[in-house]
């Protein structure tokens, strides 16, 4: 069996048991917020969990790091849909402690790379195209400067409405405790 195989014959037991009767909601959030946490696997329930946060509460976007790597990609698209397309009236940024992303080794992932048939060729083509490798792959140092900068990057892109609340937690991922970065009511400007 396949983790594929385990999937669809769990998914086809789970529709035959009615099981998604416990997770039937809208699309809209109804505690009116959008969360932009990292694809941790100790935070897969416990982002939500620890904040209180139900199915159908809140919108959830995941990416390596919680972090927007560009001002028009899929995550600061997904965090202007949710406010403007989806009824959400706060963001809030989630990092965590321990997080993969910090100060991940470029180094490593590129060997890594390289021993599972990516061409030197291919990485040198790709640099001499604009692309800067280190930059795309590379995380950050410190997550709490990390929470603050994406925070400001919201705050500084045109498409951002300034009278959203934009907050900044870091998630302890064993204890599931919040330290609180910044409170987006002090700089909403209405
Ligand atoms: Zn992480």
């Amino acid at each position: 069996m396949t983790l594929l195989d385990d999937v669809l014959s769990y998914n086809k037991q789970f529709v035959a048991n009615k099981d998604y009767e416990g997770f039937e909601t809208s699309k809209v959030p109804s505690m009116k917020a959008v969360v932009l946490t990292c694809m941790d696997t100790r935070l897969v329930e416990l982002s939500s969990k620890a904040l209180g946060f139900k199915n159908g509460d809140i919108k959830i976007v995941k990416n390596a790091g919680a972090t927007i790597t560009h001002p028009y990609g899929a995550t600061m698209r997904s965090l202007l849909v949710g406010i403007y397309a989806l009824g959400a009236e706060e963001i809030i940024i989630m990092g965590h402690k321990d997080c993969g992303m910090g100060n991940l080794d470029v180094d490593a992932v590129l060997t890594t790379m390289k021993s599972r048939g990516v061409k030197e060729e291919v990485l040198h083509t790709l640099e001499h195209s604009g692309i800067d490798i280190h930059h795309f792959l590379e995380g950050f140092k410190d997550v709490r400067e990390n929470v603050n900068n994406n925070i400001e990057l919201i705050y500084n892109h045109p498409l951002f409405d300034k009278s959203v609340p934009v907050h900044g937690l870091v998630i302890d991922p064993h204890t599931g405790e919040l330290d609180l970065i910044q409170n987006g009511y002090d700089k909403v400007i209405k």
